[in-house]
């Protein structure tokens, strides 16, 4: 059995530079089960934090991108049918909770309150998950916890969660971390320089400040990371900027020319 839970486990380091007290607060979290939303933009650093904690609390990691198509049974289970008959299969939930993971759904906004509602008994101090089609009553094991990401940004009418899933959780606020910080990570992630570095973190704080003016969205610290690898690709800092920057977050025109002027004036 345990090679099914093994092929989770993260066994080297995932980088990761803390920007608060959260992988304090986090420990805390895990000490008592709690479930955590982590809140905050797309390619902030959310995932690679969960990766790191994984890590450090020496805990199997269970990854699922949500998706409005995804069925309940997509993360508890089902029955499957081979040449000997029909067996049962464990969904990524039911492994998590059945051998001790933490279970990280990721952007759980997208999908459908009728799958969302599966986790609930599991995020109570029940910390059941019912597979009903099996007749089975898992009770999860005791390294298990449920980490959700949720970008607030997103939410409208029709796509937010229920304040009853809300309450299950504690939360933990991300963000694009401040100049210097951000300008570490993606020299680090790239192996661009420090100055080239901190040029593309200046692109991205005048997009960040145009959010809501036009902008849906910043241009997040994963895009600044398109970027640096390009530019280390020996590709031109303006193609880059404007390949892994400015042409996926805008189709206006206006927009792409406020965002193509930012970048020279920093390249
Ligand atoms: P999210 O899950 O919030 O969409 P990710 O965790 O995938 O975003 O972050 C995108 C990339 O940004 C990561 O792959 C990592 O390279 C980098 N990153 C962001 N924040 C940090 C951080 N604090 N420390 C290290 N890397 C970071």
């Amino acid at each position: 059995m345990s090679e099914i839970i093994d092929q989770y486990r993260i066994t080297t380091e995932p980088y990761y530079l803390p920007i608060a007290d959260e992988v304090e607060l986090y420990e805390a979290a895990y000490s008592v089960r709690m479930p955590m939303m982590l809140k905050g933009p797309t390619g902030c650093g959310k995932t690679r934090f969960v990766e790191h904690m994984a890590w450090k609390l020496k805990k199997p990691l269970i990854t699922v991108a949500c998706n409005e198509d995804m069925t309940a049974s997509d993360l508890v289970g089902r029955f499957l049918l081979d040449a000997k008959g029909t067996y049962w299969q464990d969904g990524p939930l039911a492994i998590a909770a059945r051998y001790g993971a933490i279970c990280y759904l990721d952007e759980i906004v997208e999908a459908r309150q009728d799958t969302t509602v599966v986790i609930h008994p599991l995020t109570d101090n029940r910390r059941v998950l019912p597979l009903e089609k099996k007749g089975e009553l898992l009770h999860a094991h005791a390294d298990f916890q449920i980490v959700i990401s949720y970008n607030p940004g997103y939410q409208s009418l029709m796509k937010d969660l229920k304040q009853s899933t809300k309450q299950r959780f504690g939360g933990l606020d991300f963000n694009y971390p401040e100049h210097d910080t951000e300008s570490e990570i993606v020299a680090h992630e790239t192996g661009v320089s420090l100055d080239i570095a901190e040029k593309l973190v200046s692109i991205a704080e005048r997009a960040r400040n145009l959010k809501g003016h036009g902008l849906d969205e910043g241009i997040s610290t994963r895009m600044l990371i398109y970027a640096g690898s390009l530019i280390v690709k020996n590709i031109d800092a303006h193609a880059a900027c404007r390949v892994a920057l400015v042409r996926p977050i805008t189709d206006d025109p206006d927009m792409r020319d406020a965002l193509d002027a930012a970048v020279t004036t920093f390249f």
